[in-house]
């Protein structure tokens, strides 16, 4: 507090100089920080040299007339100059303007303030709409890699299937007919005619068994000679035997 009443005192205290330069009938009103006083016609401003020491903030200049009403018993008549009264008008005009201006920016902001909430509240859910769907994708795709896989699998079956239906030899269909399918004893199979050109004849005069090198995995085989679907491998090179108990 005492610190306070000092700072007012010095500011009176120092403001109280620029008070002595201006006439003492000039000054219209004075406090801790301020002075109004007036100038009359023709004369300088004679604290236009102490600009610097005293800031004189938006100075408003409007000129007065003062007419004493003397007559009516005492009093005062102010008459404002109308170009100042004029100018003062425009100047709250524009005030007012501008404060709507002001308010009409500040509603356009708070609606876009909105709109910006709105955007991004929509593109939170489409970020987890986006997942959601990435989800999905990923899960088609894996799908997709498993049923390419079994594709795959049943691709190479009914290759498999088909090629079981075709003599490894001469690579015609069986059928029930000509070419029956003859399985040798190594699990391969020829159709008929096949099995007769691979027949390796015997010597003349000998009554050997038939034998035949299987065209798949070059084992040799023995065939009987009523054919029969069924053979047996042997050592290659040493004739068979065929088996005792097998009635032929
Ligand atoms: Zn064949
Ligand atoms: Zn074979």
């Amino acid at each position: 507090m005492q610190i306070s009443a000092y700072t007012i005192s010095y500011a009176l205290i120092y403001l109280y100089d620029f008070m002595e330069k201006v006439e003492v009938e000039d000054i219209i009103y004075a406090d801790t920080d301020s002075i109004v006083y007036s100038i009359p016609d023709g004369e300088e401003d004679p604290l236009e040299n102490s600009i610097g020491d005293l800031k004189r903030m938006n100075p408003v200049i409007i000129s007065v007339q003062l007419k004493l009403r003397g007559d009516e018993g005492g009093g005062v008549q102010v008459i404002v100059d109308p170009q100042a009264q004029t100018e003062v008008e425009k100047l709250k005009r524009t005030l007012e303007l501008r404060g709507k201006r002001m308010t009409a920016m500040q509603k356009r902001i708070e609606i876009l303030e909105n709109v910006q909430r709105e955007l991004d509240r929509r593109i939170g859910n489409l970020q987890a709409e986006a997942r959601v769907h990435q989800a999905v994708i990923e899960g088609l795709q894996e799908q997709t890699n498993r049923d390419a896989d079994v594709i795959d699998f049943l691709h190479k079956e009914q290759l498999a299937y088909e090629g079981s239906r075709l003599c490894s030899v001469c690579q015609y269909r069986y059928d029930s007919a000509a070419r029956t399918p003859h399985v040798l004893d190594c699990g391969h199979a020829v159709c008929g005619p096949c099995l007769d050109r691979l027949i390796i004849p015997p010597p003349p005069n000998q009554t050997v068994d038939l034998v035949l090198r299987c065209p798949v995995c070059r084992k040799i085989v023995y065939v009987y000679p009523a054919r029969s679907r069924v053979v047996f491998s042997m050592i290659p090179g040493v004739l068979p035997v065929p088996p005792r108990d097998l009635d032929i």
